[in-house]
């Protein structure tokens, strides 16, 4: 095969090359402001290279830093940020949601699994101090594309390597592999389309909240044509193709630095992950020209902010600048809402305006690759906000008109033959119910035990189930009601630890375990609190405690 790979190449090699980067002249913004790859696999998971290996191809590459992106379900101790070959070296995760892929950078170990809904997993990269980014959003495969946009992440791709060169046709993936030995970085870029999808739907949600874009390598250093694997990528392979070398060469990320890097692997990860959760970043293709430098800022009233940061004052007059180092023919694109405010040959665009708006650059050459055309740069906002924006929507409360107890029968305990669990409750019928639980160790599959309550007929007309609970150590519990005939579930996860809680689980969110079909309380008679290895590895005992169980409307 690799023969005909060659043979391939020579055969194509009469086609014209893509063209060298433009070398541009340095500037000084570039002296604070540190240049990264972000969403790499190492061979930990389905990536060809070592996290030494990685980092040498990223020092070559001319980076300063890169975030590992391994998969994983977070209980995983990351490795501490160090150099390697020079290069800061960041261990993040790359965690499997109901909804796809969700990126967490920052997170320490996970008391239990992150996994299930997409909703849940934010929630808990969140309390956990995480910063979380959707990866790969709208690709061509729909195992891989994010089906959740109301999750409340932080972050999301705009661009993603791997979902670039799945869009593109057959024959252009042939002159791209032939071309590709030779200006590898340049072939790659030569595959970009502006994702217009992808930034329309980072604009909307921009309009409402601040959230971050960010350019993802994706970078696992193999190609292969069989069976995927269950993360989606392919599992058998021969080629390590695209190279690391020529992914961290392609695009790369500028996050600003608000103090040179010092060569402390903890203090510099953290004022780099800093800035990304902030927004300070913008993304670049380098393989099209460089080096790149950009410097997009708004002042007004005495202050002067930079990307990813919310000016308060919508009603005083401000001036937006932007100022780039792209080659003559090139043009700065100011976009509000994500639609063109105005435009400007290069280097230096200016705007003077006022009210409420998201605002952000995109700056383009005159010859790009790609249909529509890849931006060269392309820029996080700056929001000109008032002061209640970007609150998160508080879940309107109905007042209760009707609540009972939803107790028909006693409780009584669901599990697998050999995990164990046990129920107590001191004031029957009443009282606070405990359940004490240990799911058996091995493998994965199977392992459950439930808190079971047969309800009758109670949760017909009713809206939603409330209760208080607290829990030995950080958990996370499946709710369940269950139809007696079919024996088909739906359920929404919550998160208990030991601080008592009061919890409402309504039933317009509950979604289907397995089967599909929107959930008919009437039709239920059974009420489960269930801990499974979705979220609980195998081996782990645990008790939580109910008390107070309603259902309302
Ligand atoms: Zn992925
Ligand atoms: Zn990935």
């Amino acid at each position: 095969m690799a023969a005909a790979v060659l043979a391939a190449a020579f055969l194509f090699a009469a086609l014209p090359l893509p063209a060298r980067p433009s070398v541009m002249p340095a500037a000084a913004s570039q002296l604070l402001t540190a240049r990264g790859s972000f969403h790499i696999h190492t061979d930990r998971s389905d990536g060809s290279g070592s996290p030494d290996a990685v980092a040498a191809a990223a020092a070559r590459a001319g980076l300063q830093f890169i975030v590992l992106t391994d998969h994983g379900d977070g209980t995983r101790e990351p490795d501490a940020p160090q150099y390697r070959s020079g290069v800061l070296v960041i261990d993040a995760v790359e965690l499997s949601t109901q909804a796809g892929h969700y990126i967490a950078i920052g997170l320490p170990r996970a008391p239990y699994p992150l996994r299930g809904d997409a909703r849940d997993v934010a929630a808990d990269v969140r309390r956990l101090g995480g910063f979380g980014i959707v990866a790969h959003p709208h690709s061509a495969k729909s195992g891989l594309r994010w089906h959740d946009w109301e999750a409340n992440f932080d972050g999301m791709e705009w661009l993603n390597a791997d979902s670039e060169w799945r869009d593109e046709r057959r024959p252009q993936l042939l002159r791209a592999l032939a071309r590709y030995p030779f200006r590898p970085a340049e072939t790659l870029a030569s595959l970009l389309d502006r994702p217009d999808a992808t930034l329309a739907r980072r604009d909307a949600i921009a309009e409402r909240r601040p959230i971050v874009a960010l350019a993802g390598a994706d970078a696992h250093a193999r190609l292969g044509w069989n069976d995927d694997d269950e993360y989606g990528y392919r599992r058998e392979w021969f080629l390590r193709m695209p190279s690391y070398d020529a992914s961290f060469r392609t695009f790369a990320m500028r996050v600003a630095l608000e103090r040179p890097l010092a060569h402390a692997a903890v203090a510099d990860a953290a004022q780099i992950i800093a800035a990304l959760k902030r927004g300070a970043v913008y993304s670049a293709i380098d393989a099209l020209a460089a080096p790149v430098a950009l410097e997009f800022s708004a002042t007004g009233n005495g202050h002067k902010i930079g990307q990813g940061d919310v000016f308060r004052e919508p009603a005083t007059a401000f001036t937006l600048t932007a100022r780039t180092n792209a080659p003559t023919g090139g043009v700065i694109v100011l976009r509000k809402g994500g639609r063109i405010l105005t435009q400007n040959p290069v280097p230096a665009l200016t705007f003077e305006t006022a009210g409420e708006g998201t605002y952000r650059v995109e700056v383009y050459l005159s010859h790009a690759p790609g249909e529509p055309p890849i931006p060269w740069i392309v820029s996080n906002p700056i929001y000109v906000r008032s002061s209640g924006w970007g609150a998160p929507v508080p879940i309107a409360v109905e007042v209760p008109t009707i609540t009972r107890g939803a107790q028909g029968g006693p409780w009584h305990a669901e599990k697998d033959d050999e995990s164990s669990a046990e129920i107590s409750q001191k004031d029957y019928p009443t009282g606070p119910v405990q359940f004490t639980f240990r799911l058996a160790g091995g493998d994965r599959a199977g392992r459950y035990a439930a808190l079971g309550l047969g309800v009758g007929k109670a949760l017909t007309e009713r809206t939603h189930v409330a209760f208080r609970a607290q829990a030995s150590r950080p958990m996370r519990v499946s709710v369940q009601a269950r139809q007696p005939q079919s024996g088909e579930r739906w359920q929404r996860s919550i998160y208990l630890d030991a601080e008592p809680r009061d919890v409402i689980v309504r039933f317009a969110e509950m979604t289907p375990v397995g089967s599909s079909g929107a959930f008919d309380p009437a039709l239920a008679d059974t009420l489960l609190f269930v801990v499974d290895t979705t979220n609980t590895l195998p081996g782990t005992a645990g008790s939580f405690t109910l008390e107070n169980l309603r259902v309302e409307r």
